[in-house]
């Protein structure tokens, strides 16, 4: 006969399985639910998320647009993020002392300005966790789950939910992995002309690699580019790009609003219009002049000489550049305000009315464990949030 320890054990104290606790607690204070975290405190990434004021969750419109911010598990979540979204979220932060501030890009930030806020709100529900208890093995018995920690000791509970963002040790239970790589990164150069232009943001281009693309701001940095754009088709491209060993040729439109003919046309009407001016220090189609002399002298033009003397030949260069420039790329380096991981459990062996197991009932699984996956803006932080709940529902029914 198995000793039930707790009714419910929650493997991981980041935010999924913090939110799931704190639902649980609230919802049911005479529940025996406990909570396993391996680290020294609780929701580490939370407290440092967006730069330590936490971007907890974006705004939201309408629920299938918000999901197209999720490269993996979109069409999972829009029934989840029906039954507790981006309002749902507001409302229960607001409603535990922790009023929210949309900002112009659809942002939500505590008004505060401070993650610990966030942090606060969760652990004032009443959360029973146990710090610097790593799990290293769960199985099954009947009516229950084994958990092992690290150190020895032995725990059984009736329901499991496990949040580990990781999530390595539940392979015993039947599931399948997906492959964990990074997503949300920048990328690097070999290009020294280019990097030499560090500093520059471009507005509104066109990024490409092979079989993928993304748009926005892009920003030339030290070492390569960074900006919305780039971590667009890092998000995007994690697995294919990861294949690759982030080496590839990627293709930049800066003026993509524009064909390449209708680029060449204004290079054509400014040569005529302007032949005294100097190549390398006018741009016609408002670039910065150090991109443009960048992307001129690429196209062999003398950037010393007169518009007027600059041959067709070379203009249709020109054009040629501005719509795609090719940036050979290194590697990659890690985006500073936010990673996550592309890769944890397959999403087909989930029910996403429940976030129980289709293979172990009594499991359940919430946040960064599953291949589940964001771009920037409180979508990875909204996942956690919308998953912890529901499993939280389920492990309360
Ligand atoms: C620097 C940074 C900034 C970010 N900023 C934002 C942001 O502003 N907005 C946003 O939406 N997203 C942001 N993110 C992403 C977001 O923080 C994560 O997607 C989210 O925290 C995932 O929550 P989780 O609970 O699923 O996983 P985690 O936060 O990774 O929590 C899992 C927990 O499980 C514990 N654990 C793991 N294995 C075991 C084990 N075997 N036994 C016991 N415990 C275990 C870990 O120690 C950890 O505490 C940021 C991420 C980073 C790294």
């Amino acid at each position: 006969m198995q000793m039930i320890s707790s009714d419910i054990i929650i493997v991981g104290g980041g935010a999924a399985g913090m939110f799931a606790a704190a639902v649980c607690a609230e919802a049911a204070p005479g529940l025996k639910i406990l909570v396993l975290e391996k680290g020294s405190k609780p929701l580490a990434k939370v407290r440092v998320s967006g730069g330590g004021r936490c971007n907890l969750t974006h705004e939201c419109s309408d629920i299938r647009t918000f999901v197209q911010n999720y490269p993996r598990g979109g069409a999972e979540l829009i029934g989840p993020l029906h039954r507790f979204g981006p309002a749902e979220t507001t409302a229960w932060f607001e409603a535990h002392g922790v009023p929210l501030v949309v900002l112009d890009d659809g942002c939500l930030f505590p008004r505060s300005d401070t993650s610990e806020d966030v942090i606060n709100a969760l652990l004032n529900t009443g959360i029973n966790i146990r710090t610097n208890a790593e799990v290293s093995r769960v199985w099954k018995f009947d009516g229950g789950f084994n958990v092992k920690l690290a150190n020895g000791d032995q725990l059984a509970c009736k329901k499991l939910l496990v949040a580990t963002g990781g999530g390595a040790f539940v392979e015993g239970l039947g599931h399948t992995i997906e492959p964990c790589v990074p997503s949300l990164f920048t990328f690097k150069t070999s290009d020294k002309d280019f990097t030499a232009l560090a500093g520059i943001v471009v507005e509104d281009v066109r990024v490409s690699a092979p079989g993928l693309k993304a748009e926005g701001a892009l920003l030339i940095t030290h070492g390569g580019v960074s900006g919305p754009a780039v971590l667009r088709l890092s998000s995007f491209g994690a697995r294919s790009l990861a294949e690759n060993a982030y080496r590839f040729a990627m293709k930049i439109n800066w003026l993509p609003a524009q064909s390449e003919e209708e680029i060449f046309q204004t290079l054509e009407k400014f040569r005529v219009a302007s032949p005294r001016k100097q190549i390398g220090t006018w741009s016609p189609v408002g670039l910065s002049s150090r991109l443009w002399k960048l992307l001129a002298t690429r196209s062999g033009a003398d950037e010393t000489r007169e518009w007027g003397a600059c041959p067709v030949k070379v203009l249709r260069h020109i054009a040629a550049q501005v719509s795609g420039f090719i940036l050979p790329i290194t590697g990659k380096n890690p985006h500073g305000e936010e990673f996550v991981t592309c890769g944890g459990i397959r999403l087909k062996e989930v029910n996403f009315k429940t976030m129980e197991s289709r293979i172990q009932p009594g499991l359940y699984f919430a946040g960064e464990v599953l291949d589940i996956d964001a771009l920037t803006g409180g979508f990875n932080l909204q996942a956690a949030w919308t998953t912890g709940y529901l499993a939280a529902q389920s492990l309360l029914s």
